[in-house]
């Protein structure tokens, strides 16, 4: 049998690192669609010289339909896209051709591609918590209704909902729905990272005071390597299916902030966070908690990272990079 090739669009990012790196110790050939900053590129070369990169942009769907036909893959990631929540209210139409229509781009090249070829193409779009808004239930599940309430929401709800019709035109196309994941690579416009970044420099005397948005926020907040693996599980189950990714636990910001701060060895969290209205989102959802119970029977699949272990391995990192 011929290697197996993968391709992955989003690979500069967090999932698509780790991702690759998962891909390559698996033996699968690595392609990957590549539209990030100069620095992320150079950082994912040094960690993944294998990998084949190509230039390419999401909301050019002619180069993204070539590059399938060139590259021939057994399997397709579609990570790309606007990866923060914050920013798709300052550019709702950027968040729409690239993380929606873009997503539309890639499932139609590979049924194009499976349909021209006979060879079937496995497909994985990386959905998002932020499709069911502000879910009146906690914990959600596969069956939760869809009612985003953010631009990148309603982005996300399009290029899942389309991942499901071209599912019923025979394309082996799987969602993750994914919640909150982290890691020491996530950069620092995101929550997690700010606040592990901030209470290692406090620790370390070069930082003051860390500002916040809104503190009483509940996420469920996952550690990115092991959604990773739920990707790759997903697209290599003979049926192709919608899952929730989550560890079933949610914290406030606060709570993040406390653990962060304790890690680190800063007494009185309270004292060093000023809240900052700038932070503060237009719609935030109160609680997002997952129920990933259909991937723990179908997959096989479970975190093995809980809350405690996630902020820790995240302080520790900080605290190294000082
Ligand atoms: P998201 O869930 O994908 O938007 O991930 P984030 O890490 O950006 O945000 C997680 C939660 O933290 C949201 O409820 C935000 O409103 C809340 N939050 C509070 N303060 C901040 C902040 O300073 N930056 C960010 N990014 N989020 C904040």
């Amino acid at each position: 049998m011929s290697e197996r090739t993968a391709f992955v669009t989003g690979i500069t990012g967090q999932d698509g690192g780790y991702l690759t790196e998962r891909l390559l110790s698996d033996g699968v050939a690595v392609h990957g669609l590549v539209h990030g900053s100069d620095e992320q590129v150079a950082e994912l070369r040094r960690r993944c010289p294998e990998a084949v990169l190509h230039s390419g942009d999401l909301t050019d769907a002619g180069r993204i339909a070539a590059l399938l036909a060139e590259i021939g893959p057994d399997e397709v990631y579609n990570l790309g896209g606007i990866s923060s929540v914050a920013f798709s209210w300052e550019q709702p139409v950027l968040t729409g051709s690239v993380s929606g229509l873009g997503a539309v781009a890639v499932l139609d090249a590979c049924w194009r591609l499976q349909d021209r070829t006979g060879r079937p193409v496995r497909v994985l779009q990386a959905s998002s918590a932020e499709i069911f808004g502000n879910p009146e239930r906690a914990p959600q599940d596969e069956r939760t209704p869809l009612r985003p309430a953010t631009p990148y929401g309603a982005a996300k709800a399009y290029a899942h909902q389309m991942a499901s019709v071209l599912r019923s035109r025979g394309l082996a196309a799987s969602t993750v729905i994914l919640y909150n994941h982290e890691s020491p690579r996530r950069p620092e416009t995101f929550v997690t990272r700010k606040i592990t970044a901030a209470a290692a420099r406090i620790a370390a005397g070069r930082q003051d005071r860390l500002s916040l948005g809104n503190l009483d926020a509940r996420r469920d907040w996952g550690w990115a390597p092991d959604y990773v693996e739920a990707m790759v599980r997903a697209v290599r189950h003979p049926e192709p299916d919608d899952y929730v990714i989550a560890t079933g636990e949610s914290h406030t910001v606060a709570e993040f902030v406390a653990a962060a701060f304790a890690a680190a060895g800063v007494p009185d969290w309270q004292s060093r966070v000023v809240v900052d209205s700038s932070f503060v989102r237009p719609v935030d959802a109160v609680e997002q908690r997952g129920d990933a119970s259909k991937a723990r029977a179908v997959l096989g699949w479970a975190p093995t990272r809980d809350f405690a272990g996630i902020v820790g391995a995240m302080v520790e990192a900080d605290l190294a990079l000082l």
